[in-house]
């Protein structure tokens, strides 16, 4: 996000175009479906704890709820924009089409940096963005959940302001809380793991054993850390990950040639994902830049930190024993990468599908707050790996049949379902 000339939203308007294209699809369609249907932009006036006060800027974008209420998390950054807020609502109209759940696609963020915010601070912004668009969203139209810097307290915060103004108790809201106050077991590990079930899927697929695969990560936030551990468990070896360091304001990689130990790596790691890289290297670790993640000598790749981290310029320092990239993260490839990691013939499992094992979970969550029956969690993550093994399946088999890069036999199933569902409706 740091990239000023970036525009994630146009990343994603090209990705849609170049597959509208191979779709042939009606010029109607293209319109309605490259444009969010509706956003809201607003501010949250907040009194801080030195008695000031600071108005933050909120949005909420509603991009597509053709095939069921709009889904998808609210972010907290600094550096959020409306741009990257309409393109992660695109993203997640394609996400949840792809794994087949009855949702649409929103999203949600607020511009200012939970670092320098007290928790009584964020539970203000988390209810002032509630205010502000009470009416516009809901169970029945627009469910949110957490994403870059929110949790489960969060969302609790925002359930309880949401049901205070609409006088009851409608915990098919928001997604993400916490276990115990409408959340689901299995939530938390879920998007982490559906990475792994759709990577552990794809090296199958090549002949590859995965207990003898090497990976290096972008990322330590919740999404990077159950991918680790899932892999880990699953007999690979994770040599390398990356973090932000919110003092230096600067990422750097971890790596440890024996393999990280992530519960070691958690106990020295803020509660953003931010690693200590004194206390770092006192484990041995080596601590090289933050684009060092990228370019180890290893065959896997999972980006799960931000946007556009892959690009045009850097792809090429990608190393050649690279056979896998999992997108853990949303648009972390830029456009400009994918022609060259076609060309490589490196596989990849593009965001919107590795990642969805969130969102699945997510919908897990609404049905049982909606039926007020709680499954066991084994119950969550057994279903949860079939969602996410039928959906890498289908893609793959479009893919193979087709020969067709994996990134457009995804967007290729999800726009025809959201495509059709338009027609369905009538609406083109
Ligand atoms: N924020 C997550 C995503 O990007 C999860 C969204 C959700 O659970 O609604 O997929």
């Amino acid at each position: 996000m740091a990239d000023k000339s970036f525009s994630a939203f146009q990343m994603a308007q090209t990705q849609f175009d170049q597959v509208a294209e191979k779709l042939n699809l009606d010029q109607p369609t293209r319109e309605l479906l490259r444009m969010p249907m509706r956003e809201y932009h607003f501010s949250i006036p907040v009194r801080m704890d030195d008695g000031s006060i600071r108005i933050f800027r909120g949005f909420r974008v509603q991009h597509n709820d053709a095939r069921g209420p709009c889904k998808g998390g609210i972010r907290f950054h600094p550096q959020e924009t409306i741009d990257t807020v309409r393109a992660l609502s695109m993203w997640m109209t394609w996400k949840c089409a792809v794994v087949d759940i009855p949702l649409g696609g929103g999203k949600g963020g607020v511009i200012c940096d939970p670092h320098d915010l007290s928790q009584r601070e964020q539970e203000a912004i988390c209810r002032g963005w509630v205010r502000q668009v009470a009416r516009n969203v809901g169970p029945l139209s627009d469910v949110p959940a957490p994403d870059v810097m929110t949790n489960a307290q969060h969302m609790l915060w925002m359930l309880d302001e949401f049901e205070t103004i609409h006088g009851g108790r409608f915990p098919g809201f928001i997604t993400g809380k916490p276990v115990g106050m409408g959340g689901s077991l299995g939530r938390t590990e879920a998007t982490g793991f559906g990475v792994i079930f759709t990577l552990r899927e794809a090296l199958r697929e090549l002949g590859i054993k995965l207990e003898n695969t090497v990976a290096s990560v972008q990322g330590f936030g919740n999404v990077a850390l159950y991918a680790a551990r899932l892999y880990q468990q699953l007999g690979g070896k994770v040599i390398c990950v990356a973090s932000w360091d919110q003092t230096d304001q600067a990422a750097y990689s971890f790596r440890k040639a024996s393999g990280v130990d992530v519960d070691a790596l958690l106990g020295i790691t803020d509660r953003f994902g931010g690693i200590d890289k004194n206390k770092a290297r006192s484990l041995g670790y080596e601590v090289l830049p933050g684009e060092a993640w990228m370019v180890q000598d290893v065959d896997i790749l999972i980006p799960a930190a931000l946007e556009n981290q892959i690009t045009g310029e850097n792809v090429g320092n990608i190393h050649s024993r690279v056979r896998v990239i999992v997108e853990g993260a949303n648009g972390p490839t830029a456009p400009g990468a994918d022609s060259v990691i076609r060309e490589r013939g490196i596989y990849i499992i593009p965001d919107f599908l590795a990642n969805a094992g969130g969102v699945t979970c997510s919908y897990f969550e609404q049905v049982q707050s909606n039926m007020n029956y709680y499954w066991e969690k084994d119950e969550v993550l057994s279903k949860l790996d079939t969602k996410m093994t039928s959906a890498f399946q289908a893609v793959h088999n479009l893919a193979k049949k087709n020969k067709l890069y994996m990134r457009d036999a995804a967007y290729i199933i999800s726009i025809g379902r959201v495509a059709q569902a338009c027609k369905d409706r009538g609406w083109v």
